[in-house]
């Protein structure tokens, strides 16, 4: 029988009701003959409420324990749907992270997945079941339980995916596919059909949230295809591929948005060999992942660099670079947390010029000052002040022309 692998995000089972919604869609899938197997979120907000448990009885929770704990959200959710299969007929059967052999290293709340070794899968896919299994968790080579990094059971669904050689992953959330812009923030923006892995990977490291990065790379070294789609309704979601052909290609495919963004600035630093590494080095030491770098040429000796954190980190990320500053002679240290990006996503934009000098205009029309400025070849990104943010969005959305149909 075909193979398919679904994955079903938090929302989608973030009820009894939904889970039996999904129980149902399950139930249809294999009754139009297919093998399933189905790889689940924790319900809801469930993560977010045992993390502020951990965090309730011990400041700075023991990693092993901290795992452990966390990784009971997709357990629970993995186990209820399996009931809910049951109850209305149809033969399943849930795995955890240890008994699907998903092996991972030690890396406690960001292991890495090592190999999956599906045989037990196998085995229940043989004897006629369903086979659901949790997401986000896997195990050491000594048994340990292990969680992958927040919002990780996306990759875990590609995972198996792969492991499995299933033909394509189907991806169930809340939203009908990966739209042109946040539709939240954009009313015109569009469901876009299809898309490449890399403008996919842009557009989820710059704020899009409908996939998980790393689950998006994983598919793209293995070219698994991904549909990205809602288990609210029947509607056909978005194709996540290799992507049309060259000279096929859209220009700009989405504006993303992020306003997760703090900047810290070091200014008089002497302009020596070194230094760059002296303050970054130390970051990196702390697991704390530094996006856009800016380096101001050097007067008189002296530069300045700002750099930029997600909000959470930057408490930390001063208390790691103020000592460094204060050793190497830089003269001051400022921060601010109220910055976000938008950034142009598409893989046109590598062949096609004026697109840059068309995005600084934009904003320019609408009054908003660019902070710092960074690029790939199938992006452009602006650092600029969170309250410009939203109409930022809306004037790129019209100014590419994403509100009018592919
Ligand atoms: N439950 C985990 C989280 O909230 C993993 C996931 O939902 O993908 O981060
Ligand atoms: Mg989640």
């Amino acid at each position: 029988m075909p193979l398919v692998v679904q994955k079903y995000g938090g929302t989608s089972v973030g009820s009894p009701e939904r889970i039996r919604a999904v129980a149902d869609r399950i139930k249809r899938t294999r009754e139009s003959g297919n093998d399933v197997v189905a790889v689940v979120s924790a319900m809801g907000d469930m993560t977010d409420r045992l993390i502020e448990l951990a965090l309730s009885v011990a400041p700075d929770p023991d990693r092993r324990e901290y795992d452990l704990l966390l990784s009971t959200g997709e357990t629970q959710s993995s186990a209820l749907l399996t009931m809910a299969l049951k109850a209305c007929g149809c033969p399943a059967i849930s795995l955890s992270g240890a008994l699907m052999g998903v092996r991972t290293d030690r890396a406690h709340s960001r292991a890495r997945i090592m190999n999956i070794e599906p045989a037990r899968i196998r085995t229940e896919l043989a004897r006629g079941h369903c086979v659901i299994v949790p997401g986000f968790q896997g195990v050491t080579e000594e048994g340990d339980v292990t969680t992958l990094g927040r919002g990780a059971s996306d990759l875990t669904a590609i995972a198996v995916a792969v492991a499995l050689e299933a033909p394509k992953c189907e991806i169930y959330t809340d939203v009908d596919g990966v739209y042109t812009a946040d539709p939240r923030v954009v009313p015109r923006a569009r469901k876009l059909h299809r898309i490449s892995y890399e403008e996919m990977l842009e557009l989820a490291h710059m704020g899009a949230r409908v996939m998980n990065p790393r689950g998006v790379e994983l598919a793209e070294l293995y070219s698994l295809p991904v549909e990205v789609r809602s288990s609210f309704n029947d509607r056909s979601g978005t194709l996540i591929d290799r992507g049309d052909e060259m000279e096929e290609r859209k220009h700009v495919r989405g504006v993303a948005f992020d306003t997760n963004v703090a900047k810290i600035t070091l200014a008089g630093i002497p302009d020596r060999p070194g230094l760059a590494h002296a303050i970054f080095a130390p970051l990196a030491d702390a697991g704390i992942s530094v996006d856009v770098i800016v380096q101001a040429a050097s007067i008189g000796g002296l530069a300045e660099i700002s750099f930029t954190v997600s909000r959470a980190d930057l408490e930390r990320a001063r208390a790691v670079v103020e000592p460094v500053a204060s050793e190497t002679g830089a003269q001051v240290v400022h921060s601010t947390a109220n910055l976000a990006k938008v950034s142009i996503v598409g893989t046109g934009l590598q062949s096609a010029p004026g697109y840059a000098a068309k995005m600084f205009g934009t904003l320019a029309g609408q009054g908003v000052n660019i902070d710092m400025i960074t690029t790939s070849d199938i992006r452009i990104t602006c650092v600029i002040d969170e309250a410009a943010g939203e109409d930022a969005v809306r004037a790129l959305h019209s100014a590419f022309e994403l509100d009018q149909g592919e």
